[in-house]
């Protein structure tokens, strides 16, 4: 248990966002506790990608060293749980864990990142990460011209279609249910031989995560060695929605440019609040946060 329970600032999120965040008002010598319960959304792939110098090495590996650095500011405390409630005091924020600890800050930084919905079919849960990827710049490149599927509809499946279409030519959309496109984008789809699929998925069959063949409704199966899929999100953490923060229409937690959320004194970095999700996008914002938080304590006793 940490000793000292009165902190500058609170982040909850101790992964890139979060430690990012911790790094600059750790420089800047701020008292400050990082909750972390320790599931980072991108925990069960092989390797990560599109993060200038660490390209290819494990989420963990790159979290490690991002922690090892941090820990070196001696103002910055860390604490192993779960935030579970936050409440709003006389002259800042508390939060409550797991375990009943309570802390308060004057300041709090949601880093909390989202949580991927997954699809109740065989075989997706294992594959998520490994094979079946959210992201072309994060993973497309190890996949290149290979067979490769794309699992959504509609504009999203286009978006996707048309910048995968740059890294294999073999790509078949599967919309499980009926397409939704319009005749210009079926005639973009049809110049570039990008199939489609209206049938329902029964059975991603895998080994060890590594996609062979997706079944499908009617029993027929075609081999894939990856697929993108577009699946739904909610936030990791309720507790901005419970103290008045408000989310976008798309479920992001809504912030302005310096990523201040709709409540003072409280920020939000990483996933929870920007569609673009990769570890450099949540270092960024979490480095401008912390910068931002900072200023603003200053700006209250200087
Ligand atoms: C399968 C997959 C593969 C990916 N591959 C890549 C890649 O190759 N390259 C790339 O750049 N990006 C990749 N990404 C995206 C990247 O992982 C995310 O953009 C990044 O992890 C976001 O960082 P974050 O700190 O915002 O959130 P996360 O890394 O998700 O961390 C959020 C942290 O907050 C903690 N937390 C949440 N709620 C609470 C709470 N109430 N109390 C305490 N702690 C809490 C969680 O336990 C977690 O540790 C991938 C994503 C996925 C899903």
């Amino acid at each position: 248990m940490t000793e000292v329970k009165d902190f500058d600032v609170i982040i909850i999120g101790g992964s890139y966002a979060g430690l990012s965040s911790a790094m600059a008002l750790g420089r800047a010598l701020r008292n400050v506790l990082i909750i972390d319960s320790g599931l980072p959304c991108n925990r069960q792939t092989p390797h990560s990608h599109n993060f200038l110098t660490q390209d290819g090495k494990t989420p963990k590996e790159i979290s490690i060293l991002a922690k090892q650095q941090v820990q070196k500011y001696e103002t910055v405390k860390f604490h192993k749980g779960l935030a579970t409630l936050g409440t709003k005091t006389t002259n800042g924020f508390e939060i409550t864990t797991d375990t009943k600890d309570k802390f308060t800050a004057k300041k709090l930084i949601f880093a909390t990142g989202i949580k991927d919905t997954m699809p109740a079919i065989k075989g997706f849960a294992e594959c998520w990460g490994i094979s079946l990827i959210h992201c072309p710049y994060c993973h497309g490149y190890e996949y290149r011209k290979q067979n490769t599927g794309i699992i959504a509809n509609g504009a999203k499946a286009f978006h996707l279609a048309s910048l995968v279409n740059n890294l294999t030519d073999n790509i078949t959309i599967m919309t499980t249910g009926k397409a939704d496109f319009n005749s210009e984008q079926l005639d973009k789809l049809n110049v570039h031989n990008i199939k489609i699929i209206e049938t329902k998925i029964s059975e991603f069959e895998n080994k060890n995560g590594h996609l062979q063949n997706i079944v499908f409704d009617d029993s027929t199966k075609i081999s894939f060695d990856a697929a993108y899929a577009a699946i739904p999100f909610v936030q990791h953490s309720d507790i901005p929605i419970s103290l008045g923060c408000e989310l976008t229409e798309h479920g992001y937690i809504k912030v302005d440019d310096f990523q201040k959320t709709t409540i003072e004194g409280i920020y939000a970095c990483g996933d929870n609040s920007n569609m673009m999700r990769s570890i450099a996008n949540a270092v960024h914002s979490g480095n401008l946060t912390g910068a931002v938080a900072n200023g603003e304590l200053t700006n209250e006793k200087f």
